[in-house]
């Protein structure tokens, strides 16, 4: 796919090196613009977890030159299945991999975070060598009619015609444009494994995407990297003070207690979770913003708007807003005009997803196993009405406000 070339570079400067910074560097500087990519932490770690990809976020790694590798480091998952987390009932499943890519033209990925980090930035070493510049932490701007003066915590400053915050959650970009940030915690933890296959009999599950429910929690597992490693997510309703952190390890047992009495093979997996590496962090609820921008600076990705993981959408929006940025910027006029087709173009459909997440965080853990039941039978409904929606969007090519 042709990308749309400016005839006015900008000099960019991305705060954040995630999904949703690195992505946009790459867009960016592959239509034209100068682009300088600033991330806080010294060396980029690994962080030990899957992530879904649909075809939404796959149509823009496709364009931006990384579809192929997406795809090769992926596990597709062949079906969708719900199972009871204490007898293994089967409640319900259908067809997933197949009728994705036919629906909608690119494949659902399990991909293991690494993996795609590592895809992210070999791309962008290739179209924007030296673009990346660790150990920077960005800690506020000042803007004037001609552009942005971005600051940074060793003192010094840097002069932009665009800043865009992908700073994440807590951006400091996002309070400085919103003010402060108001979380109310969800009531639900998450726990993550990531358990080597060697550590679990063999032919433990097919390459489905299972989920294992129960009154108040349950249990995501799915396959990665040539299914040597299964991802287990497991969300517990609870009233602990957790921190809201992705890299916060907590004890093993605690993991073990959250799903006494459910089946065999959840315990398996629990067992053969390696004991030092057990993390678990709070979800928090922040409702949709409308306001993502001021004259010369831009939220993207979490910044922007933080979501539930229910729907595995965060990443994929933070990507979708790589591309429309793109498209706006590809002939800006000036900048703030950009800027604000951006805001109008991505703010309804972020918000209609953060929703969407809010909302599955109801239907996922309903107290009563008959409700439970109800719910789980129309999943399959669901899943078909993502597909009118929210898979079927292609942020390349979808209508600009
Ligand atoms: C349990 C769970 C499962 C999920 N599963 C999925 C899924 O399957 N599919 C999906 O699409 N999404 C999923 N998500 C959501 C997804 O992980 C996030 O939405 C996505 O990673 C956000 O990317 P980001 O680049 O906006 O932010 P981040 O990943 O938070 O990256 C921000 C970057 O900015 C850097 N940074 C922070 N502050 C500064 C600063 N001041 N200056 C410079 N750099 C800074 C950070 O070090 C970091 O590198 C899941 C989330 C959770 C919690």
């Amino acid at each position: 796919m042709d990308l749309p070339q400016t005839t006015t570079p900008l000099d960019i400067v991305i705060a954040g090196a995630g999904i949703a910074g690195t992505s946009a560097a790459i867009a960016l500087r592959l239509s034209g613009h100068n682009v300088r990519l600033l991330e806080r932490v010294a060396a980029m770690a690994e962080v030990g977890a899957g992530l879904q990809v649909s075809a939404n976020a796959g149509h823009v790694y496709a364009a931006l030159g990384m579809g192929e590798a997406l795809v090769t480091r992926s596990v597709p998952p062949d079906q969708w299945i719900v199972r009871l987390g204490k007898s293994s009932e089967r409640l319900t499943a259908f067809a997933l991999g197949r009728p994705h890519l036919e629906q909608h033209g690119f494949p659902c990925c399990n991909i293991h975070r690494a993996d795609l980090q590592d895809i992210l930035l070999t791309r962008l070493d290739e179209v924007a060598p030296g673009a990346l510049h660790l150990g920077s932490e960005v800690t506020g701007y000042d803007e004037d009619d001609r552009g942005a003066s971005v600051r940074l915590a060793n003192g010094q400053s840097l002069r932009c015609d665009l800043l865009v915050a992908a700073d994440g959650v807590r951006s400091p970009i996002r309070r400085q444009i919103l003010g402060p940030d108001r979380p109310e915690y969800s009531g639900n933890i998450a726990w993550r494994s990531v358990i080597p296959a060697e550590r679990l009999p063999r032919d433990f599950m097919a390459d489905d995407h299972a989920a294992w429910v129960g009154p108040g929690r349950h249990m995501i597992m799915y396959w990665l990297r040539n299914r040597e490693l299964l991802n287990v997510v497991g969300l517990v309703e609870s009233d602990i003070d957790a921190e809201e952190s992705w890299t916060v390890q907590a004890d093993w047992h605690e993991f073990k207690r959250d799903f006494e009495g459910w089946h065999a093979d959840v315990q398996t997996v629990i067992d053969a979770s390696d004991r030092d590496t057990c993390y678990r962090w709070a979800l928090n609820i922040r409702q949709p913003v409308h306001n993502w921008r001021s004259e010369r600076a831009v939220l993207i990705g979490d910044a922007a708007h933080p979501m539930l993981p229910y729907l595995a959408q965060g990443a994929a929006a933070a990507v979708e807003d790589a591309a429309i940025l793109m498209r706006v910027l590809a002939d800006p006029g000036d900048v703030p005009a950009a800027l604000e087709r951006f805001q109008k173009t991505r703010t309804p459909r972020a918000a209609r997803v953060v929703e969407s997440a809010n909302r599955m965080r109801h239907i996922n853990h309903m107290s009563d196993e008959g409700e439970l039941r109800q719910a789980i039978a129309k999943s399959a409904d669901l899943f078909a009405d993502r597909d009118t929606w929210l898979y079927n969007y292609n942020p390349m090519t979808a209508p600009l406000a």
